[in-house]
């Protein structure tokens, strides 16, 4: 599978760039993973996004599904251009049903994943797990049968990403803090904390992403480095693994 990062900032994008978004991809099969503010102006650079087979979201804060509702109007536009039906599905977690039916428009579909089950789209296999987060979220440990790819989505440290995580090809985590800085009030993650989950789970890179807004954001990989000795990159727009 081939994963790339369309936007890796928290709470709101800077400049040319976009919040938390990953697009999936495996055997011509497209998956969107989050869909925050600025991930359609960024998904042209990689794909059509009217190629898109489906999206999942882990919650419904605004920086991972601001840009839901001009993918739907792309999908209402493009199918008219193209004088086609094509219906995208949108999955997503039932505890928040406003938000859920939001999900359904002209050309998408809402469809509920159960956090406690396996769920399969196209080649890949998600399982899920409840995070520490002010709302309903899930990370996703997606898999396409060969490698496995864990996304923490929005949490503070919990020790069950230990074991969620194990030997994971990849580790995205909520990186939104410095060592020294506490995120639980946030519920979000600092770099020593991204770093222990990767070290102790044996993963074999690590990814930091979901931003903060200050510092010296290179100062997040020398810090995790401090506890994590496998790889550890900094996301930034159209960072790829494969
Ligand atoms: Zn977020
Ligand atoms: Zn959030």
């Amino acid at each position: 599978m081939k994963v790339t990062a369309i936007g890796f900032w928290g709470a709101y994008p800077e400049r040319g760039e976009a919040t938390s978004s990953y697009l999936f991809e495996k055997d011509g099969f497209r998956l969107l993973v989050d869909c925050g503010s600025g991930a359609l102006a960024q998904l042209p650079k990689y794909i059509d996004p009217y190629d898109l087979d489906a999206v999942i979201l882990s919650h419904y804060h605004h920086d991972h599904k601001a840009d839901l509702g001009v993918l739907q109007y792309q999908m209402l536009v493009q199918n008219g251009i193209r004088k086609q039906d094509k219906i995208l599905p949108i999955y997503g977690h039932q505890q928040d049903k406003t938000e859920f039916n939001q999900l359904t428009h002209n050309y998408t579909e809402a469809v509920v994943y159960n956090p406690e089950q396996s769920t399969a789209i196209g080649p890949f296999t998600i399982t899920f797990m409840a995070t520490d987060h002010p709302v309903s979220c899930y990370a996703m440990r997606i898999t396409d049968g060969e490698k496995v790819v864990v996304y923490t989505a929005d949490s503070s440290f919990k020790q069950e990403f230990v074991p969620f995580s194990k030997q994971a090809d990849v580790l995205i985590t909520d990186c939104n803090f410095y060592e020294d800085q506490d995120g639980r009030a946030a519920g979000h993650m600092n770099s020593k904390e991204c770093a222990m989950i990767a070290a102790e789970a044996g993963v074999n890179t690590l990814i930091l992403s979901h931003h903060p807004h200050f510092g010296e954001r290179d100062q997040l990989v020398i810090e995790a480095k401090r506890y994590f000795s496998g790889d550890v990159l900094l996301a930034y727009s159209g960072l790829t693994w494969q």
